[in-house]
C-alpha cells in the first residue's frame, strides 16, 4: 500500500466512522443546539449541567462511567475537527487554492474536509504528502481507538455481548485477517459463541466473524450492548 493510498484510507476511515463517533455521545444532553458556534467551554458546561442532573436523580450515579465516555468523545471530535481543517489550510497554502469553507461548528461532521483532503493527496509534494499523512494516520488511530478497534492490541476493550467473554468474561473480540486478506472481526471465546443469526457476519473455523464492512455496525452494536451493561450494572 503506498503512502497516497494509506492516507487516503486513513480519511475515509475518518470520514465513515464519524457518525458512529457522534452517536457514542449521550443523547441524554442533546441540549437544543445554537445555531451559532457553540464553542467548546459552553460546551462543557452544558455537559457539567446535565451530568449534575443525573447525578442529582440517582445517588448511585451509574451513569458515571459513560459522562466520562461522552467528554473524552466531545474532545475527540472537536480534535477532529480541528485536524480536518488544519489539513485544509495545509493543502491549499502548499497548492495555492482555496481551502472548503471551515466547519460550522467544533463538532460538525468534517466530510467536506476530509473530502477535500483526499481529493488533492495526489497533486502534494512527497514532502507536503508525508506531512498530511502523519495527521491522518493520528486521526486515523484515535477513530478506532474510540470505537474500541485497538489495531496495536488487536483485541477489542469490549465484553463480547453475545456470550459474555466465555468462562472467564474475557474480552474475546480479535482483529484478523483471514484468508483472501479479509480483515474480520472474530470471537475466539473459550466457549462457542452464537450470536442469533442476523447479528453474525459470517463464520470462520467456527466462530462468528464480522468482515470490516460491517465494523462500523458492529461498534454501534457493542457500544449499546456495553452501555446497557453499566447503565444496570
Ligand atoms: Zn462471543
Amino acid at each position: 500500500m503506498t503512502l497516497l493510498d494509506r492516507t487516503a484510507a486513513n480519511l475515509r476511515l475518518v470520514s465513515d466512522y464519524w457518525p458512529a463517533i457522534a452517536e457514542l455521545r449521550d443523547p441524554a444532553v442533546h441540549a437544543p443546539r445554537p445555531s451559532s458556534v457553540i464553542d467548546l467551554r459552553q460546551r462543557a458546561e452544558l455537559d457539567y449541567r446535565a451530568r449534575q442532573e443525573r447525578a442529582d436523580r440517582n445517588a448511585d450515579a451509574p451513569g458515571a462511567h459513560r459522562d466520562a465516555a461522552r467528554a473524552e468523545v466531545l474532545d475527540l471530535m472537536a480534535q477532529l475537527v480541528a485536524g480536518a481543517d488544519e489539513m485544509c489550510d495545509e493543502i491549499a497554502a502548499a497548492l495555492g487554492i482555496m481551502p472548503p469553507a471551515p466547519p460550522t461548528t467544533a463538532f460538525a461532521d468534517p466530510a467536506p474536509q476530509l473530502d477535500f483532503a483526499a481529493r488533492h493527496l495526489h497533486q502534494l509534494d512527497h514532502a507536503a504528502l508525508r506531512h498530511v499523512a502523519g495527521a491522518a494516520d493520528r486521526m486515523a488511530s484515535e477513530v478506532t481507538r474510540a470505537l474500541f478497534l485497538d489495531p496495536s492490541g488487536q483485541t477489542l476493550r469490549v465484553v463480547c455481548p453475545w456470550c459474555r467473554g466465555g468462562l472467564t468474561g474475557a474480552f474475546s473480540l480479535r482483529v484478523r485477517l483471514l484468508p483472501g486478506h479479509l480483515a474480520a472481526i472474530v470471537c475466539e471465546s473459550d466457549i462457542p459463541c452464537e450470536p442469533p443469526a442476523r447479528k453474525v457476519g459470517t463464520w470462520w473455523g467456527g466462530r462468528p466473524a464480522w468482515p470490516f464492512e460491517q465494523w462500523r455496525w458492529l461498534a454501534r452494536e457493542l457500544y449499546r450492548a456495553d452501555g446497557r451493561e453499566r447503565m444496570t450494572a
